[in-house]
Order: C-alpha cells, then sequence, then structure tokens
C-alpha cells in the first residue's frame, strides 16, 4: 500500500487541492505564458529545463514526505522506561525524547513537527528533510510564476489601472459581475494562486529554517525548549543529515541522519553517561545483565 496511514477527509482535500493547484499552475506557465514571451529557443529551454527541475523537486519531496516512515510502529521499542523517555497509553509503548503521538496519524512520530494536511500525514525526524526542500522548490517555483504572470495577466487586462488591479485582486467578482471573460478570470486566479502561494509557502520555509538553525521542533519553538541547540552547523546536519547540500539537488540523494530517532545529543549533556538517553541495544544488553 502507498500511504502509511488512513487518510482523514480534510487531509484528503487539501491534498488533492495542493496536486490539482501545482499541476494547473505549471501547465499554465508552459502552456499558456511560455507561448507569449518574445524570447529565442535557447531562453525558452532554459526556462523549461528550469520548470521541469523544480516540478520534479516539488513532487519527488512531496512523494518522499509521504513514502517515508517516521513513526514507531516498526521500531522495537524497549519495555522498561529509560530517564527522559515517557509512556504513550494510545500506543501502549514507550517513547523516547522528542516522539510525540499525533491523533490523525494515530501513532506516535519519532521527533513530531506537526501533522501536514497537505501530505496527509506527519512530519517528523525521518521526512523533515524531504518536508523542508519540498517548501524550497515550492517557494521557487511560485516566485518563478509569479513573475512571469506579471508580464503576461497585466496584458490580458487591459495595462496597467486600478481596473486591473481590483480585477486582479478580485477576479471572481469581476467575473460573476461579467465585467471578465472566462478565461481572463481563469488565467487571473491561476496567477493569484501563484503569488498567493508563495506568500504562504515562502513564510512556512522561513519558519522551518529558523527551527531547522535552533534545531527546535514546532512543540519546542512554542515551549521555548532549547535543549538540542547543538550549533547552527551541527543542527543542520541534524535535520537533514550528513550530505544536507545534496539534499537540494534531487530527493533520490542520500543523507544519513546522525540520530536514529530513539536518542538525541543535547547541549546540556555531561560526561555523566548514566544520565544520556539509552539506545534500544543498550536497554537490551542491561537486561541481558
Ligand atoms: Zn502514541
Ligand atoms: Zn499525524
Amino acid at each position: 500500500m502507498f500511504l502509511k496511514w488512513r487518510i482523514t477527509l480534510s487531509d484528503g482535500f487539501s491534498f488533492g487541492f495542493l496536486i490539482i493547484a501545482i499541476i494547473s499552475v505549471f501547465t499554465f506557465e508552459m502552456y499558456v505564458v511560455l507561448p507569449t514571451f518574445e524570447e529565442g529557443f535557447v531562453p525558452k529551454a532554459v526556462h523549461i529545463l528550469n520548470a521541469i527541475f523544480i516540478l520534479t523537486n516539488i513532487l519527488g519531496n512531496l512523494f518522499m514526505v509521504m513514502w517515508v516512515d517516521t513513526s514507531t510502529k516498526k521500531v522495537i521499542l524497549p519495555s522498561l522506561l529509560k530517564p527522559m523517555w515517557h509512556f504513550c497509553s494510545i500506543c501502549e509503548a514507550n517513547a523516547p525524547p522528542r516522539t510525540h503521538h499525533c491523533d490523525r496519524c494515530n501513532c506516535c512520530i519519532f521527533k513530531r513537527d506537526h501533522h501536514c494536511t497537505f501530505s496527509a500525514c506527519c512530519i517528523g525526524l525521518k521526512n523533515y528533510r524531504y518536508f523542508l526542500i519540498f517548501l524550497f522548490y515550492m517557494s521557487i517555483g511560485c516566485f518563478y510564476a509569479s513573475v512571469f504572470n506579471m508580464f503576461f495577466i497585466w496584458e490580458y487586462l487591459g495595462g496597467f489601472s486600478l481596473f486591473s488591479i481590483a480585477a486582479h485582486i478580485l477576479p471572481f467578482v469581476f467575473w460573476l459581475f461579467g465585467y471578465l471573460q472566462f478565461t481572463v478570470f481563469l488565467y487571473t486566479m491561476l496567477s493569484m494562486l501563484a503569488l498567493v502561494g508563495f506568500f504562504f509557502v515562502a513564510n512556512l520555509f522561513l519558519f522551518h529554517v529558523q527551527n531547522m538553525l535552533k534545531n527546535q521542533t514546532t512543540f519546542e519553538r512554542n515551549n521555548g525548549i532549547r535543549t538540542y541547540d547543538l550549533g547552527w552547523r551541527e543542527n543542520i546536519v541534524q535535520s537533514l543529515g550528513k550530505n544536507w547540500y545534496k539534499s537540494f539537488i534531487l530527493p533520490i540523494f542520500a543523507s544519513h541522519l546522525p540520530s536514529d530517532g530513539l536518542s538525541f545529543p543535547t547541549n546540556e549533556q555531561t560526561s555523566t553517561p548514566s544520565l544520556q538517553p539509552l539506545s534500544v541495544g543498550d536497554n537490551i544488553r542491561q537486561r541481558r545483565l
């Protein structure tokens, strides 16, 4: 089965909206906007290659966000509660630090950040890299499209005027009252979708970049927890993996994460080993002794 867990109606609606929006804007840019540009073959080919690269990264990283399992479902967790661990009464299992239960996924998620309704799953330790790069390329894609549309849409709306600005902001109203043709209304809607999408996604991307640079989940940020801040360089590695720079090229490049989700280095660590969270292997060894 492709998906890791059942999809709720709101998740399915959000995911469907996202996919339709991405495909619609891409098709609009490629088949409607780009052919109107009076540029030569080479510049157009460069734009097409850029668009394919951005789209591949958007869809590829989105697929990986949904595909990579970051839950505790398939992990054998110790039966004895370790220091800094907690018991999840719903999963009826011990959970390591930074792991939290998601009611919508109905399982515990390693280093849980939040439940993303657009990908219909939780963002946690193992798929955070793909989520962040997805936001990065969505921001670039929406910005790219908006710059393209800026030249295109004003032409369609009859030049830069008060009417065209109002029609751009409220295309549905203008179409409803017969001031816009359906084609122009559709183009204006797609143009607005890319513009609004840019501000929404870029804002989300910057929010998560701040989290990543401090090695904080959204929960830890909201609660002022700075325990895992190891300095911005190491924080990037902790979130995106050792080959973090390759993550920006394509999602197929591996980037091994330092943590397995069972324990995390902290900035409060002392040289006393007994105070550190133990791994499953440690626990098994302890029980054998
Ligand atoms: Zn749980
Ligand atoms: Zn969830």
